[in-house]
């Protein structure tokens, strides 16, 4: 047998290798591959099955050479799929409470069972006008549109997701420049590369974006990343700029303003590109709207900015910014950046730091530009369908409340506080691949408003792992892991755009060998389902008869009122609605669904440059005179720029907006252009003589997921801890060492944990990693690899504490290496003892603590955590206060140009 790097494609169907567990001993294996996409992250990297024909088990999974996004490549987590699928302690088949909501009591119950009665009383709710009593609350979408389409043909508004407590502050401040909520940067091909983040080991897309990041830095470019943490990335970077936390925005401007002063600015890009006349229009109605005078203005605006004003806020040096502002200026239109979460998602006004980022590329003309950043909607497939349900006729205001009229989008980890305040109840409610009690803060409302079933009257948790929220459900429906569901993904990765496929691996090896397989349930382990076949049924329940006119959407598109299969689903998309892959399968002789059942990933287009400058037919368009915005009907569909017609970017003046008529309008005049906004913590205010501390506590472990990592026993192994980071003079100063144990003071309470003295960490900041921490409350019941055993106390007038009973601990099981488990710690969980902080413009939590640190007095333990759930309460209003609520202008709810997803019709933006 010959070395390979990757099996080739013509013998995936029938691939021979050596078994390493027989070794000296030389046997063969043969094995069908099939391809599928990792779930562990949202990047959706390709991964190839390793399907043993003698006994149709998966042995492996290893990179997908094909996928155009990670192109053979994976992280830690990707091959760790087999883990979760072989992990003894998984759930296997569907799930009824017994017992009290909480008390830990299963019965097991059929598919079947579960159908009827929960279609039932969506049924009963939608009949009664109580469609925003249903709601879907996603942790892990991993698709593209399915859940939409099921949600508009259901008629309801009740999409919610995890996005304000992840990115809707880095996604706001892109949408307010570009129309386009995410930045897809041109890494391999940039000159100068500035992360605002861990991105080479965790993040967005970071292991597609890693590659590219190291291809542009062998090939010359230079790498600053801005972290108070030294990171993994930080320690491959040229510059290292440990700023203060929740000043970036100040940083950012003074790059800005060095590139203006000395003229490093692309002129002919920012005078065609930028809406400045709309700005000098509004804001200097006095002087002659030329280019000329705007850059006088801007100049004057951004003098204020200097290195040494940035240096006072963040303490990175005047020399060091002005350097990296030239060399980002030399880069011009090769400057590759990127922001997701880090201050983003840390800071009251972190949506701010991403346009003043974004700013930084609309200087250098670096926009959509080889080795640039480019627009997601350029580089992502969103597919079509055969039937599309109109908008729903509901506005959910427990997704989008009134206060919130820009929030980026649903306001998700304040719904137990809306429910708690008498804002509705939830009739069903189901979590999909969602841990909210751990992953989001104020933890214990949580617990309290899932227990109450006068709030949530049915809660039905859909995922492939135990968690701590769907200890709290009256379902647990298993649902499959990455190589054992259907799903279509694609991710802005790089300047392509590339769909892929991801396959119940199992069901299609069987198909293979000519096996029927009618439910994907039939060929995954026990009676692990998969979504897409799940709606359908569901839907097919909850509309037997077709007159609520729901069941039509789950119908055959090739056979009038027969039901709908997955592959169905799947063969009209790959037909109909992907360019180029119907000429490419028939190639090959393949129809479109064989091409991909076969392949897995269909690379679309290549180099998705400049998209802005493709022309509009002019035949039928109305231009403004004005603004020369171009409109067909009411649509704008492009921008004149002196003889022709151009796209433009999908903003209301098709340019990209420097000036916000939004943010003035909807009452923020203050932010109508990129400022510097001070974060929730400024640095004065933090004592030192106190043990005052500024905390950051989202950064991740490149080994974990959120909740999945639980049952994954390669990655536990590998990360079990989360200690807090303190650099050494400031644990000399509070008099702790290495691994002493620590109170860590929040508003509402504390955690305790030990302390990881360094000096890759800036004085006055901690950190902690929000991945750890992981318990359960029953002792055989729950992820054992990574899950500490816990008691929760009820201390009286909305307080709790938790104490671990026992940490991790070896347990037999039919995997012999859950016998051999060698570490006890699983970490502490801090996140439950944070309030909630709700940006009042993007509505992201704002992650980041003020904190006081202390010693551990004797009576404490090492996991310990207290908190108060009044005051979290009280906290919750207070920030609701920072809000300024619709209605806007003609009485909307919401800006129309905004996204929002599953868009309601456009009369529901409109208050009555
Ligand atoms: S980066 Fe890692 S976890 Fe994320 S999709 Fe790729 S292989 Fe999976």
């Amino acid at each position: 047998m010959e070395l390979k790097d990757y099996p080739p494609p013509e013998r995936w169907d029938d691939w021979l290798e050596l078994d390493p567990k027989s070794w000296p001993r030389k046997v063969q294996r043969r094995y069908t591959l099939v391809p599928t996409i990792c779930f562990n992250c949202e990047a959706a990297c390709g991964l190839l099955a390793y399907v043993d024909k003698e006994t149709m088990q998966i042995q492996k999974f290893e990179g997908n050479p094909i996928h155009p996004g990670s192109r053979g490549k994976n992280c830690a987590k990707g091959p760790a799929t087999i883990n979760q699928i072989k992990d003894p302690e998984r759930i296997l088949y569907p799930l009824k409470r017994a017992g009290k909501r909480g008390e830990g009591k299963w019965t097991r119950v059929d598919w079947h069972e579960v159908l009827e009665d929960i279609g039932s009383r969506i049924a009963r709710a939608i009949r009664e006008g109580r469609q925003n009593e249903i709601m879907y609350h996603v942790g892990r979408p991993g698709h593209e549109r399915y859940m939409d389409r099921v949600l508009k043909a259901w008629g309801i508004d009740g999409h919610n997701s995890h996005t304000n407590i992840c990115s809707s502050g880095a996604r706001l401040g892109y949408q307010l420049w570009l129309g386009s909520d995410r930045p897809s940067p041109d890494y391999a091909n940039a000159r100068f590369i500035l992360l605002l983040s861990a991105h080479l080991e965790s993040g967005h897309y970071f292991n597609p974006h890693a590659q590219r990041i190291i291809e542009g830095k062998m090939a010359g470019a230079k790498l600053a990343v801005i972290d108070p943490r030294l990171s993994n990335t930080a320690s491959m970077a040229d510059y290292w700029l440990p700023s203060f936390p929740g000043t970036e925005s100040a940083l950012l401007l003074a790059m800005a303003n060095v590139i203006l002063q000395e003229n490093l600015y692309n002129a002919n890009f920012v005078r065609d590109w930028v809406n400045w006349e709309e700005y000098l229009r509004a804001e200097h109605p006095a002087i002659e709207c030329s280019y000329e005078n705007f850059i006088i203005e801007i100049k004057k605006i951004y003098s204020e900015y200097t290195p040494e004003f940035a240096e006072n806020e963040s303490g990175i040096s005047a020399a060091t910014i002005t350097k990296i502002a030239r060399e980002i200026g030399k880069a011009g239109s090769a400057f590759a950046a990127h922001i997701w979460r880090s201050t983003a998602s840390g800071n009251l006004g972190g949506w701010n730091v991403a346009r003043c980022l974004e700013f930084l590329h609309v200087l250098t003309g670096s926009v959509g530009t080889r080795g640039g950043v480019l627009p997601n909607t350029w580089t992502k497939y969103n597919p079509t369908f055969w039937l599309e349900p109109p908008g729903q006729k509901f506005w959910n205001q427990l997704l989008f409340p009134d206060e919130y009229p820009l929030s980026h989008y649903e306001m998700s980890y304040l719904l137990p506080h809306f429910l708690k305040e008498g804002r509705g109840p939830l009739d069903v409610y189901f979590t999909r691949v969602y841990n909210p009690v751990w992953t989001n803060p104020d933890g214990f409302t949580w617990m309290e408003v899932l227990k109450d079933e006068s709030k949530v009257g049915l809660h039905v948790a859909l995922t492939p792992t135990w968690s701590e929220t769907a200890l709290f459900a009256d379902y647990i429906l298993p649902m499959g892991h990455g190589g054992e569901r259907h799903d279509l993904q694609s991710q802005e990765t790089h300047a392509g755009r590339w769909v892929s496929f991801r396959q119940p691996v199992l069901r299609v090896a069987q198909e293979r060998m000519g096996n029927k397989v009618n439910f994907t349930y039939e060929a995954n382990p026990g009676k692990v389902w998969e979504e897409d076949e799940f709606w359908i049924e569901l839907s097919w329940h909850i509309d037997p008869t077709g007159n609520l006119g729901i069941r039509k959407y789950f119908e055959s598109p090739y056979e009038a009122g027969r039901k709908l299969r997955v592959d169905e689903y799947y063969q009209w998309i790959f037909e109909n609605a992907v360019p180029g892959l119907p000429e490419k399968a028939a190639t090959e002789g393949l129809k479109p669904l064989e091409y991909m059942r076969k392949y897995g990933a269909f690379e679309i287009q290549e180099n998705v440059y400049q998209q802005h400058l493709t022309d509009v037919n002019p035949e039928g368009c109305e231009i403004d005179s004005i603004s020369g915005v171009a409109k067909k009907g009411k649509a704008a569909v492009g921008i004149q720029i002196g003889e022709k017609i151009y796209r433009g970017f999908p903003t209301p003046s098709r340019k990209l907006e420097f000036y916000s008529p939004t943010m003035k309008i909807w009452n923020w005049p203050e932010y109508s252009i990129p400022t510097h906004i001070r974060s929730h913590i400024p640095v004065e205010d933090l004592d030192p003589s106190k043990n005052e501390f500024f905390l950051i506590p989202t950064f991740r472990l490149p080994t974990m997921i959120h909740t999945r990592s639980g049952n994954a026993k390669w990655l536990n192994e590998i990360s079990h801890r989360n200690p807090v980071w303190m650099h050494t003079s400031d644990a000399d100063h509070i008099e702790v060492e290495d691994g002493d144990l620590i109170k860590v003071h929040t508003e509402i309470g504390y955690f305790v944990n030990r302390v990881w003295s360094t000096e890759g960490i800036r004085p006055g900041v901690l950190a902690c990693s929000h991945h750890m921490g992981r318990w359960r409350l029953e002792a055989e019941q729950g992820s054992r690899w990574s899950s500490a055993l816990v008691k929760i106390e009820d201390a009286g007038s909305g307080c709790y504490r938790i104490r671990q009973l026992q940490g991790i601990v070896p347990f037999q099981s039919e995997d012999p290496d859950s016998s051999r488990i060698w570490w006890s710690d699983g970490g502490v969980h801090q996140n439950l003892t944070f309030p909630v902080h709700p940006d009042p413009i993007s509505g992201m939590h704002c992650w980041h603590q003020k904190v006081r640190i202390e010693k551990a007095s004797p009576e404490d333990r090492y996991g310990d955590i207290f908190v108060d759930t009044q005051k979290s309460f009280a906290i919750y209003k207070e920030w609701l206060e920072k809000t300024r609520p619709a209605p806007g202008p003609n009485n909307l709810r919401r800006p129309l140009w905004l996204t929002r997803p599953v868009r309601p019709a456009d009369e529901m933006f409109y208050l009555k």
